[in-house]
């Protein structure tokens, strides 16, 4: 059964990458029938909020990325990860360090002068502990291979090596009883049945250490796939100063789930020219064979076109209530009624708002650009129109005739009618088509509106 894990520390609400990260494990599991997971990295207690994990959880549950069994807390794991570590010394794979912080720095302060990566240098690797120095609590270093080297067989960046003698004998439990980070991941992992660990290139490095933790237990090796990193559109690492990056953000600013899943899936993985993608057909289509290596950069006036997509095809009443959350003043008939033309234009649920705004009261104050429509004689066309529309049904095809004749009649063009009247009803110089939106605000709005300008 293949089961994958996203596994977030929560020191923040859940950002674009971590969520794309999430994504693509749940995929994962989804298209081979497996299972996905969620583990919260708490250790550094620091940083680590119950705030932060609430915030993660409600992300993934808002783009509908839902685990299929109760988040794992890793500080809870504690003394599973100190018995892995002790079993581990028992086996002769680690021993205990009694060397003093300030040894450390030494040791790292030596290596910097001679040129060298500061490294721990294996001082208590074969010493007898018997000369163990009295009241300095040791630390549990693995005991890790010298010769030859680590290679990691990554779905994603290929094969991956290292050797050896690159890598120091790494803490797994600190003096103080507690494990370090590589160590609690490999014994969680091992212990959920992980066996795709999907996650950022950025953790690449990471994985020669968890490897030889695997080897040392004698555990088999999750399969790893290192996913490049999500950049902004100067290829550097995304950040606030380059636009929204937390989900939440990208909620607030009217992004619908399933498009902002879309336009994630397609960051770093591909299926031929296909753009617009279900979650359904991402889950039938997705597969790490398809993820490439080359870092994607993030393009938000693509996102809001694939949002714009999303909202089209997005149910009129789903819509409704949306644009109500944000005006709770609209009246929902009109919405409803003017929401098919509504959609059409607008790229996020905060821009159809806006485009909606009109339905409670004109714009006040109005574009500039619509009050220099409303002249002296532009306001009394609309006069003349009233006794028009007062005997004219409010269907849009009614409406449109009736405005194509007043037009006629009086030797002037659809537009000068229309975009006077539009000024008037709206406060603006676009909207819906003019039909749509008279039928919308109904008669007596309509007059009202228009009565309005007279005085
Ligand atoms: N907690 C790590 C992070 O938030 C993820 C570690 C992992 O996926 O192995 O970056």
């Amino acid at each position: 059964m293949i089961r994958t894990r996203f596994a977030p520390s929560p020191t923040g609400t859940l950002h674009i990458g971590s969520a794309h990260t999430a994504l693509f494990n749940w995929l994962f599991a989804r298209h081979h029938g497996g299972q996905f997971l969620i583990r919260i990295e708490d250790t550094d207690r620091e940083r680590s909020k119950a705030e932060h994990t609430a915030a993660i959880l409600e992300g993934l549950a808002w783009l509908g990325i839902h685990p299929d069994e109760p988040p794992i807390f890793q500080l809870t794991r504690q003394a599973r990860h100190a018995e892995v570590a002790m079993q581990l010394l028992q086996s002769g794979h680690a021993y205990r360090c009694w060397c003093t912080p300030q040894e450390l720095a030494a040791m790292r302060e030596k290596a910097r002068e001679e040129g060298r990566p500061p490294r721990y240098d294996g001082t208590w690797r074969d010493r007898d502990p018997a000369e163990a120095p009295a009241g300095v609590a040791p630390a549990i270093r693995l005991r890790a291979p010298r010769e030859g080297s680590t290679v990691v067989d990554d779905l994603v960046q290929g094969r991956v090596e290292v050797a050896n003698s690159e890598l120091d004998d790494m803490i797994i439990l600190r003096s103080d009883g507690t494990p370090t980070y590589l160590h609690a991941v490999v014994v969680d992992d091992h212990d959920m049945a992980i066996t795709h660990v999907i996650r950022g290139d950025d953790h690449l490095t990471n994985t020669f250490r968890q490897a030889q933790v695997y080897d040392l237990m004698g555990w088999s090796r999750p399969h790893f796939a290192h996913v490049p990193l999500i950049h902004g559109a100067d290829g550097a690492k995304l950040s606030k100063r380059h636009g929204a990056t937390s989900v939440f953000e990208f909620r607030d600013q009217g992004y619908l789930p399933e498009a902002l899943l879309n336009y994630l899936v397609r960051l770093g993985w591909g299926h031929g020219d296909a753009e617009i993608l279900s979650v359904e057909e991402m889950i039938a289509l997705f597969d790490v064979d398809g993820v490439g290596r080359a870092a994607s950069r993030m393009d938000y006036a693509k996102l809001g076109h694939v949002n714009g997509v999303w909202l089209r095809r997005a149910d009129d009443a789903r819509l409704v209530a949306e644009v109500r959350e944000r005006l709770p003043q609209i009246d929902p008939q009109k919405l409803a009624a003017l929401m098919p033309a509504l959609k059409e234009r607008a790229r996020t649920l905060v821009e159809l708002a806006e485009a909606a705004r009109f339905l409670i009261a004109p714009l006040e104050p109005m574009e500039a650009k619509a009050a220099a429509l409303l002249t002296g004689e532009t306001r009394a066309l609309l006069g003349e129109l009233t006794a028009v529309l007062v005997e004219t049904d409010f269907t849009p095809g009614a409406l449109d005739a009736a405005l194509r004749a007043f037009a006629e009649a009086h030797g002037r063009k659809l537009g000068d009618v229309a975009q006077p009247l539009r000024a008037a009803l709206t406060g603006r110089t676009t909207s819906p088509p003019i039909d749509a939106t008279m039928a919308a605000l109904g008669p007596a709005e309509v007059l009202g509106r228009i009565a309005a300008l007279a005085s």
